[in-house]
């Protein structure tokens, strides 16, 4: 019997961490990528918006170096700045394209699509290319969500991948939508110099996370100068020659140089002929997957953006390596399965916002029984040193048996500490196993093992 034939369409990081680990367990792996391997996270999403956010830190950091006993000046170089991103993709993609070879990895650039549920034909431009499969993966990804109320033209109305890199550093920014996108959006124009003003629908930005969280983050925001309109929910964008106007449902008008779209995102399962291969998608359009990440057809699974659990990078490579273990035979080891409760996430906005497992008021909703325990870095050494003793460490335990259950962390480096949560979470750590860690000093990870007891 020949090697298991794995074929899968989307370059991203479900499709190539599913590749790569399931080459590495002896499948016959092939890549079909329209635009980039490496997918959407290297080209408009997670890679170009953290390095865009790195660089306004940067500049921010200069605002407060006469705190730090300096003097010190940035002005942006928006070509340099061009290029640093662009090179920053070109050497991920490189990377990811040796490992990928280096693995046996076969990519052929492409569209791809089902002619029936063991057959996927790739159209590439040297013609039409079919691929036997006896598993396939649906890693296609998400688009932006554009409403018909807005006149998308890529130069003053823009969807969150028009925006970098940008054509120009905008004057007046309108962000449209106060989620993840919408807040990192708002920092990163803040940060390059734009005055920016945020359009929130409800009452208060990031409206499914901890309110407290939440006001951190206004508060930071208003400090910066940043409007925020709240209860705002736009319903028309008009555009002039070198300006937008936005008005709202309550009749509001918001004038701006540049309109950025953060309304959310489409999964991409249009054109793959997923009627023939008998692949069910629910109304919104995501293929339907269980907890393995099958569709609903024995040998093809979905993952990443298009399979509707948490959009996020991370997730999405996950459930490509566990894909890649499950088909290869790996499935009958209980503690494989994905649990999506309890995966990390950050946003990048300053200061940072991180958190993992269960919420606070999610443990309030269901009645469970928890313990909160919340330090302020303004206690924090390292906090004080660097000049930036914003936020807080909040740990939500089990208070019979003290195992962290969940946690937030608001403040400089946050989407980095709260990997020392995340592992507790994943790993039914307790909050002792925390403070016997013997953590550096001064750290700001200390405020951890203080949170903790
Ligand atoms: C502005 C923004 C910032 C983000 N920042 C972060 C972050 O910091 N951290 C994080 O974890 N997540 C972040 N995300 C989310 C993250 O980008 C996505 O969750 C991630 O890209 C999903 O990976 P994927 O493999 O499902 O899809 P993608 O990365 O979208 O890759 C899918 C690939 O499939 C290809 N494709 C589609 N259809 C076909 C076809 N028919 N034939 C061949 N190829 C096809 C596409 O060209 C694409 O390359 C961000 C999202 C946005 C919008």
């Amino acid at each position: 019997m020949g090697a298991t034939r794995l074929v899968i369409i989307g370059g991203g990081p479900a499709g190539n961490t599913a590749a790569t680990v399931a080459a590495s367990l002896g499948a016959e792996v092939t890549i079909v990528e329209r635009d980039v391997i490496g997918g959407a996270a290297h080209l408009w999403d997670c890679i170009p918006s953290k390095a865009l956010i790195a660089t306004g830190g940067e500049l921010a950091e200069l605002t407060r170096a006469p705190t730090m006993g300096l003097k010190a000046q940035g002005t942006l170089d928006i070509e340099a700045l061009r290029r640093r991103v662009q090179d920053i993709e070109a050497h991920l993609h490189d990377q990811l394209c040796t490992l990928l070879g280096s693995q046996g990895v076969r990519l052929v650039m492409g569209t791809a699509r089902f002619k029936d549920p063991h057959t996927i034909v790739a159209d590439t431009e040297h013609g039409l290319e079919e691929l036997d499969a006896d598993y396939v993966l649906i890693a296609t990804g998400s688009r932006p969500r554009v409403p018909a109320f807005a006149p998308v033209d890529g130069e003053r109305v823009l969807t969150t991948r028009q925006a970098y890199p940008p054509p120009e550093i905008p004057d007046h920014a309108i962000v449209i939508g106060s989620g993840v996108t919408g807040v990192e959006f708002t920092h990163m124009f803040a940060s390059l110099g734009s005055q920016v003003t945020l359009l929130v629908s409800r009452q208060q930005v990031l409206p499914i996370k901890d309110a407290e969280v939440a006001a951190v983050l206004e508060e930071a925001f208003l400090a910066r100068g940043v409007a925020l309109l709240k209860g705002a929910r736009a319903t028309a964008i008009t555009r002039a020659a070198d300006a937008v106007t936005v008005t709202c449902e309550d009749g509001r008008v918001v004038n701006g140089s540049h309109a950025v779209l953060a309304v959310g995102s489409l999964p991409n399962s249009e054109g793959l002929g997923l009627e023939e291969a008998g692949v069910d998608v629910d109304e919104d359009g995501y293929v339907q997957v269980n907890h393995n990440c099958l569709a609903n057809v024995a040998h093809i699974y979905a993952a990443g953006d298009v399979s509707g659990r948490l959009p996020l990078s991370s997730v999405a490579a996950m459930q490509g390596r566990k894909i890649a273990e499950h088909l290869m035979g790996l499935h009958n080891r209980p503690h494989r399965h994905l649990d999506y409760d309890k995966a990390a996430s950050a946003i990048f906005t300053e200061p940072e916002i991180a958190d993992v497992g269960l919420a606070e008021a999610e443990a309030f909703a269901s009645g469970r029984k928890i313990r909160v325990t919340k330090v302020p870095f303004s206690a924090n050494a390292k906090a004080l040193i660097k000049g930036d003793p914003r936020g807080f460490v909040k740990i939500i335990s089990d208070p019979a048996r003290g195992v962290v259950l969940g946690g937030s962390i608001v403040g400089g480096n946050a989407a980095e500490l709260i990997g020392i949560l995340a592992v507790a979470v994943a790993n039914g750590l307790t909050v002792t196993d925390i403070i016997d860690a013997l953590l550096v000093h001064p750290t700001l990870s200390e405020s951890l093992a203080e949170a903790a007891s």
